[in-house]
């Protein structure tokens, strides 16, 4: 069966899309952990992201620092904070999550933000994503 995720990439599923390449989404999480909380994930379906092949491995991480630097100017916060968790979805994924303080870190107190919330927050990060330099490499 199909991950939530791959269910999103295939249009199966709606999401506050914030950018894309031809190998990696960024997307807001339903549930933020705080404004602006976005998950990077591989288009290809792989549960472990140790398990992705290197290259999309290092593509990953190169995409989540354009999302985070757009985040960090999109959102006051003190830092954007990348984690790797993927206890809830088999699909490997990175939180990127605006923090003031080591509180925001904590996955048990997540917020709920309604549609329209989420997609105003969307629109404004989406604004600074500049993904020119990884797109011409
Ligand atoms: P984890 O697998 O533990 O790293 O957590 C998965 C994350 O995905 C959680 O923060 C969820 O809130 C988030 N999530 C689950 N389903 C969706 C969805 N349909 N759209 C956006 N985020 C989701």
């Amino acid at each position: 069966m199909s991950s939530v995720f791959t269910k999103i990439i295939n249009g199966e599923l709606p999401c506050h899309k914030i950018a894309e390449t031809n190998n990696c989404l960024a997307f807001l999480d339903i549930n933020p952990n705080t404004v602006g909380h976005t998950l990077c994930i591989p288009k290809k379906e792989v549960d472990l992201i140790y398990d992705l092949d290197p290259k999309l491995y290092n593509e990953l991480l190169s995409f989540s620092r354009e999302i985070a630097v757009a985040l960090k100017k999109a959102i006051p916060c003190e830092r954007v904070s990348l984690n790797i968790i993927g206890l809830e979805v088999p699909h490997a994924h990175v939180h990127l999550i605006p923090i003031n303080t080591m509180k925001d870190l904590d996955f048990g107190k997540k917020m709920e933000l309604s549609d329209k919330q989420l997609e105003e927050i969307c629109s404004k990060i989406k604004g600074f994503v500049n993904l020119q330099e990884l797109l011409s490499q």
